[in-house]
């Protein structure tokens, strides 16, 4: 007689999953998928989310982890969240997306060191800011590279070693999870669930948040930032709120089966066009107050 199959315990594996190690931006970007641009502060200290990873590598194996934000690089435990990332997920491709104005030559060196990583900065000016290439130039020049062509349209720069990507991208057009601005905003409340997510920009990018997986960053986001902003009571946002993202415990498959797929949660994003935002336009990207 056969004996029965034994589980493994990493029957979930995701492709990709962003991990919000940090709330907080230099910038303010309308129509951040994280919120950022609202007054969000702060981020996770590696002490708290050290656990997080060792808990979740015994549920889930993944393609690639995303470090995220707001601005990764502006979180203090930034190099031991990289050391903590590969200690937990050893055969994982670790990614970082940064606006860059904090990057620096340890940053470059971490990720060079614990290998198989990208490291991704984007450009969120309508001009190529020499500014931002100087810091990029101080930070990678002690290191060799190849420059290569990207096969992504938004990559106009990119250079290789066996070690580490380093890619430039600018992205025109993001969505905005919301309408109306701050202290005004308010759901869609999208009638047609299919046409909300096709016209999404994050419909496959799962997020860890505060240690609970959620379908994508703006509804991870939502509670926080509605509280930051006291207006968490908004009786339109009520119904997003009951979405509370899935636990350690929970049943990840049904979580993974919605990828992609539109959920009742869809409603608060956008049908139609009217959510997508000129990223390049005079006054949609503004540099923070330090
Ligand atoms: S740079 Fe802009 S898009 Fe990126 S996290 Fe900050 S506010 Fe959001
Ligand atoms: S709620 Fe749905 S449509 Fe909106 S950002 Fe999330 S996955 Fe996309």
């Amino acid at each position: 007689m056969e004996s029965p199959t034994k589980l493994s315990l990493h029957t979930n594996h995701l492709e990709y999953l962003d991990v919000n190690i940090q709330y907080a931006c230099n910038l303010a970007c309308v129509g951040c998928i994280s919120l950022s641009n609202f007054d969000r502060r702060g981020g996770v200290r590696i002490s708290q989310g050290k656990q997080w990873l060792e808990d979740w590598s015994k549920r889930l194996t993944l393609g690639t982890l995303c470090l995220f934000g707001g601005e990764p690089l502006l979180n203090p435990d930034f190099e031991d969240w990289v050391i903590a990332v590969r200690k937990f997920f050893p055969h994982t491709h670790i990614k970082v997306i940064t606006n860059g104005f904090y990057l620096k030559k340890s940053h470059v060196d971490i990720l060079s060191k614990v290998k198989n990583t990208t490291l991704q900065i984007s450009f969120h000016f309508k001009h190529r800011d020499k500014k931002l290439l100087t810091i990029i130039k101080n930070a990678i020049g002690h290191i060799d590279f190849q420059t290569t062509k990207s096969d992504k349209a938004e990559v106009f720069l990119k250079f290789t070693n066996k070690f580490i990507n380093i890619q430039c991208a600018r992205f025109g057009e993001f969505r905005k999870p919301y309408k109306n601005d701050k202290n005004k905003m308010l759901p869609w409340n999208s009638k047609d669930l299919q046409a909300s997510i096709d016209h999404c920009g994050s419909p496959k990018n799962p997020i860890l948040y505060n240690n609970r997986l959620y379908k994508c960053a703006p509804i991870a986001n939502l509670k926080d930032t509605l509280e930051s902003l006291d207006y968490y009571d908004n009786i339109a946002w009520q119904p997003y709120l009951n979405y509370n993202g899935y636990g350690l415990e929970d049943d990840i498959q049904s979580f993974i089966k919605d990828f992609g797929k539109p959920n009742k949660i869809c409603s608060m994003c956008c049908s139609t066009k009217d959510s997508e935002i000129d990223h390049f336009a005079d006054g949609m990207v503004r540099k923070k107050k330090k």
